[in-house]
């Protein structure tokens, strides 16, 4: 199976923040990789602008070193990256001051489609706003795109959401969350809405409960200061595993439209239930392994912060009342893994005396490594000992599902840059989603802020904490094993 190739229309893109670590390990070889994949125009521009004093030919270069770090050889071909370099350009530019705004306003073509990529620390949007506005450099046309942290709490957020709208309308305003760019998350609404075998059985009558697992084995070491400040709270359920329990939870959209779909996603976040405190698992991980553990990486002795988080979500509607949502997701852990595990309920009655051979029937979504899809379904134990039960994976593994198309995936970022060309917005968070999802969380925070509660320790490439275990148990369940 070949993916089609649908170009976007000409485009100006400026990337502030161009020669950002963003910009050199995720934007720029992702633009390459569509131009190579003849996603791109080739009338298309490529703007990078940044406080350093580069020219074109500079900024070509550290371009160029983007590309040999982190594009894969065989779509590195010499004649196709020189072509993609002649496209890119560069603009000294002070966010906060005069510097390189009229020499902007140059470069960006009226008439084709403008996008202006935000790869700058938070503080710098209404700066950065307000300025193409007064160097009439954008248009109500114009599309702006907003990276993570998008606030560290709902006032925060507030504030960001109010300084874009005084230049831009909702509908010119891209935050992205590059969860929400892979593969196998979009792959989520596909499965739910494409095939009448699950629905059905989407909800609680028939689920007993659902596991979202997103396990790093990376430490937070070479950026913990900054890390300390989010936790693994801040920094992934409050935006990454929402979007997944979104998909996961949400009533079908009337149509795959940008509204509807977020829509349906933010009256999920609405209902979500107060987490209480005996149902939330927080932790640090140790030093192991010749590596040092989470106080030292975040320079604080005292740090409270969580490198992982375990908690028991409810979500109180007609569809989810009495099915858990059990989500984790921590640093230093066993193995790097995210996936999301649907267990299904009891038969209602069983008809075989083989009671202890039984098993739930169990769909895992993987959505990293090897993204797929795995359904546990009973069969009988093959031979003559009568009947007799045992479970068998009926697998999916879509690269080998799909072939070639199947290994070769586009990049997240790649992906949605393209979807902001093409003016779709619904892989992109709106504000009203960004605001409920922190006014869920804070009061969590505050809870755990106002308790005093400690993290647990856990062993650097364990599962996380013992308490975590204990957090399922309690219920009569288990965690699935943390696995690649
Ligand atoms: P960085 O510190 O590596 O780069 C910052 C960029 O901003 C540089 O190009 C710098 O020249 C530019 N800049 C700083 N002050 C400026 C000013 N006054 N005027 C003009 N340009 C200025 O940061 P980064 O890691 O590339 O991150 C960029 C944004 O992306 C941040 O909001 C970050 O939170 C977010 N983000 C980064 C990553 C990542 O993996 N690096 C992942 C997710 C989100």
């Amino acid at each position: 199976m070949v993916s089609r190739v649908i170009p976007v229309d000409v485009f100006d893109l400026v990337v502030f923040g161009g020669t950002g670590d963003l910009a050199q390990r995720k934007i720029i070889p992702g633009l390459y990789r569509r131009y190579w994949g003849g996603h791109i125009p080739p009338e298309s521009n490529i703007i990078g602008a940044a406080r350093s004093e580069l020219d074109d030919m500079g900024y070509r270069a550290l371009a160029r070193e983007a590309i040999a770090e982190y594009v894969s050889e065989d779509k590195r071909d010499p004649e196709v990256i020189e072509a993609f370099l002649a496209r890119l350009s560069y603009v000294a530019i002070d966010a906060k001051g005069t510097d390189g705004w009229d020499v902007l306003k140059t470069r960006v073509r009226k008439g084709t489609v403008q996008a202006f990529y935000f790869s700058v620390a938070p503080s710098l949007f209404g700066d950065l706003a307000e300025r193409l506005h007064l160097h009439e450099i954008a248009n109500a046309e114009s599309r702006i795109v907003v990276e993570k942290p998008f606030g560290r709490d709902l006032e925060s957020a507030k504030a960001l959401n109010a300084v874009l709208a005084q230049h831009f309308t909702e509908a010119q305003i891209y935050r992205i969350d590059h969860y929400l760019g892979k593969e196998t998350v979009q792959n989520l609404m596909a499965v739910r809405f494409a095939n009448i075998l699950f629905e059905p059985l989407w909800k609680s009558e028939y689920v007993d409960h659902v596991q979202i697992t997103v396990a790093e084995t990376v430490s937070v070491d070479g950026r913990g200061s900054y890390y300390d400040r989010a936790g693994a709270m801040r920094d992934m359920v409050q935006n990454h595993m929402m979007q997944l329990l979104c998909l996961i939870a949400m009533e079908p959209p009337y149509h795959f439209d940008p509204d509807a779909v977020r829509d349906e996603k933010l009256k999920v976040i609405r209902a979500l239930d107060p987490v209480l405190p005996d149902d939330i698992v927080r932790g640090q991980y140790q030093a192991g392994n010749g590596q040092g553990g989470y106080l030292e990486h975040c320079e604080d002795p005292a740090s409270k912060t969580e490198s992982y988080i375990a908690l028991k979500v409810h979500i109180s509607n007609w569809r989810w009342k009495g099915t858990p949502f059990y989500l984790r997701t921590g640093k230093r852990l066993r193995a790097r893994t995210s996936e999301i595990a649907i267990t299904f309920r009891e038969p209602p009655h069983s008809i075989f005396d083989d009671a202890e051979g039984w098993r739930e029937n169990v769909l895992v979504i993987r959505l990293q490594p090897n993204e797929g899809m795995n359904l546990k379904v009973m069969i009988k134990e093959p031979g003559p000992g009568g009947m007799r039960l045992t479970q068998v994976p009926l697998d999916m593994s879509f690269a080998e599902a799909l072939g070639e198309s199947g290994t070769d995936i586009p990049d997240a970022y790649e992906r949605l840059i393209m979807d902001v060309i093409r003016g779709n917005q619904t892989l992109f968070m709106r504000g009203d989603e960004v605001e409920a999802a922190w006014g869920w969380t804070d009061p969590i925070i505050e809870g755990w802020e106002k308790r005093g509660d400690k993290p647990m320790p856990y062993d650097a490439g364990s599962s996380g904490p013992e308490d975590a275990l204990m957090l399922m148990h309690r219920d009569g369940r288990r965690w699935r094993e943390i696995r690649e």
